[in-house]
């Protein structure tokens, strides 16, 4: 049941996103999305590429994300000629309307482009968006938004305050209830010590809508693990840990694929019997479902609230256009009107002429 509400619901919701931003208002309603904290290099582009299942967002061990990506995932119908993946996934960015990228290579690299043409080429970070649908067949309906990481040390063209001004950047997104966070924090850094998880508690106390995603567990300290962390004895988390195994920067230098990285992050849990027990807090696998699950409860508890919100704004809307009742009924709005009776009446005739008996009655 929650799979057919959330398959019907979070379409909707992702419609009325694409609306607001086109109107360009901040957005008076607070729709659910999912965006990714943490600090520089902890593994967020990575988590989100592994969600998405392609490579796509720029990587590295240097700072890659420096503007917000507001990434829509939409699942569209697998091609019926049996054609394979190619053709079936594409990405549209906002700036760019009406046109299709199918090369993913495209993509990034379109990222990096934008990125440069408003932030500048030497490490600069804006607070502007970018925005990019993803389409495929492979796909949860939901929003991801990628954020820049939080660094202390200013470098390049950044300014002396660029940890502040990330701060604000990610707690302007994160801060609406309605926004689910992901904390990402890499297992070899000691939990107390994450960005994530400290600026996650500022906006969300009590955790509810907070993910722990613990990142790098192949390359801890040798003889610890995190079992701990993963079961919130370290730092108790209301919606749990997932523990994550990602592409290491060497796996990225020589195109380590996504399918063999989630291959081997299986075998990798699976080989090692501390992890025994935990399967339902492990893997990139997980983290999808478990993310499903909550925007769907998420969506569900916020529905009437949303429902309400639209409602006094058509109608205000409603109003201010019946202000402008006179222009409706030009001469040319009349004529519209008549022409419109007319098609109608014209099409209900042919198809009783045609004996098909479709006389619908829309609207
Ligand atoms: P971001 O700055 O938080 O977006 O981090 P990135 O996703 O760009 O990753 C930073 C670097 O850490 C890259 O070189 C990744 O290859 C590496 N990395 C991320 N996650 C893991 C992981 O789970 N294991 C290993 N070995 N490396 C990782
Ligand atoms: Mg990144």
């Amino acid at each position: 049941l929650a799979e057919a509400i959330g398959s019907s619901v979070i379409p909707i919701v992702n419609k009325l996103q694409d609306i607001f931003a086109h109107l360009g208002s901040d957005s008076t309603i607070d729709l659910p999305q999912v965006a990714v904290v943490g600090s520089q290099s902890s593994g967020k582009s990575s988590v989100l590429e592994a969600l998405v299942g392609r490579d796509f967002l720029p990587r590295g061990s240097d700072i890659c994300t420096r503007r917000p990506l507001v990434l829509q995932l939409v699942q569209c119908p697998p091609r019926v000629d049996g054609a394979g993946g190619e053709g079936d996934e594409w990405g549209e960015f906002l700036h760019l309307p009406g046109k299709r990228l199918y090369d993913f290579l495209e993509i990034r690299r379109e990222i990096q482009a934008e990125t440069d043409r408003e932030a500048g080429g030497n490490k600069g970070v804006s607070d502007k968006q970018i925005r990019l649908k993803i389409f495929s067949p492979n796909v949860l309906n939901i929003t991801l938004v990628d954020l820049p990481g939080i660094t202390k040390v200013p470098v390049g063209d950044q300014p002396s305050d660029i940890e502040n001004r990330i701060r604000n950047m990610i707690r302007s997104y994160i801060r609406y209830e309605t926004c689910i966070i992901l904390a990402v924090s890499p297992a070899n850094a000691d939990l107390a010590n994450s960005d994530a998880l400290q600026m996650a508690r500022i906006v969300d106390p009590d955790g509810s809508r907070t993910i722990g995603v613990i990142t790098k567990l192949d390359i801890m300290d040798r003889g610890t693990d995190a079992r701990n962390l993963l079961t919130g004895k370290v730092i108790p988390l209301k919606l749990g840990y997932v523990g994550i195994v990602n592409r290491s920067q060497e796996d990225i230098n020589q195109n380590r694929s996504i399918k063999d990285a989630l291959a081997y992050e299986e075998s990798f849990f699976r080989s090692r019997p501390v992890y025994h027990g935990l399967a339902h807090c492990l893997g990139i696998p997980q983290l999808a479902k478990k993310l499903n699950q909550i925007l769907v409860q998420h969506i569900r508890a916020i529905l009437p609230s949303l429902k309400s919100r639209i409602n006094s704004q058509l109608v205000a809307v409603a109003k201010e256009h019946a202000a402008y009742g006179d222009v409706a009924e030009s001469k040319a709005g009349q004529g519209v009107k008549l022409l419109n009776i007319l098609t109608k009446y014209c099409e209900a005739f042919s198809s009783m002429v045609d004996g098909k008996d479709e006389l619908s009655t829309d609207e």
